[in-house]
């Protein structure tokens, strides 16, 4: 068994012109597939083939680096295409949303939050929006880290991410990370969010 590099539900452009397609070509087929391969050819032969991305990541403490930054750049940015669509929208609905007031008081709370989180992570990492214990919390993590891993800071699932790494969005908004960000909100797939929110 092997990590496969997976195929966009949309086209490059579709995300225009919030996020180009020159970025998302790039991210998706050098980036995320350099993750992808590095991380095959990393557990190769080692205790850590055949095991589940999540086996590796409750032993992140225990894997190599070269595993642990690979197979989290896998998995991260598989979430990231997922919860992001053409058809996004900037605002939710359901138990997700009622679960979102409960922990931050109100949705535009939580965008401030995250936001601030993904703004803030100094170099390159993620943001989250995680389920952890039964709550919503936000968390960021550096490089390739997630929550998942046993060394994060905050554990638990991570249910929207948000990569603030220059190459998600260098070549259309250069230093501008906030706008990136709020470019962000105009193209969450809330459903599959609140997939992942009742998973
Ligand atoms: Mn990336």
């Amino acid at each position: 068994m092997s990590f496969e590099l997976p195929k966009l539900d949309y086209a490059y452009n579709a995300l225009e012109p919030l996020i180009d397609a020159r970025t998302m070509e790039i991210h998706h087929t050098k980036h995320h597939a350099a993750y992808t391969n590095n991380l095959n050819n990393l557990v190769a032969g080692t205790e850590w083939e055949g095991k589940s991305i999540h086996e590796i990541f409750s032993n992140t403490d225990k894997v190599p680096a070269g595993i642990r930054n690979n197979g989290g750049g896998f998995y991260n940015h598989n979430l990231y295409w997922k919860v992001l669509t053409p058809g996004g929208h900037d605002k939710t609905s359901g138990k997700l949303h009622n679960a979102i007031v409960k922990d931050f008081g109100s949705f535009d709370k939580l965008k401030e939050e995250f936001a601030k989180a993904a703004a803030t992570r100094f170099g390159s990492g993620w943001a989250w929006l995680v389920k952890a214990d039964g709550k919503l919390v936000v968390a960021s993590t550096p490089n390739q880290d997630n929550p998942l891993m046993n060394v994060s800071e905050v554990q638990g699932t991570p249910i929207l991410g948000i990569d603030v790494w220059e190459h998600a969005y260098y070549l259309n908004y250069q230093n501008r990370r906030p706008d990136y960000i709020e470019a962000f909100w105009k193209l969450v797939n809330w459903d599959v969010v609140s997939d992942f929110f009742h998973a």
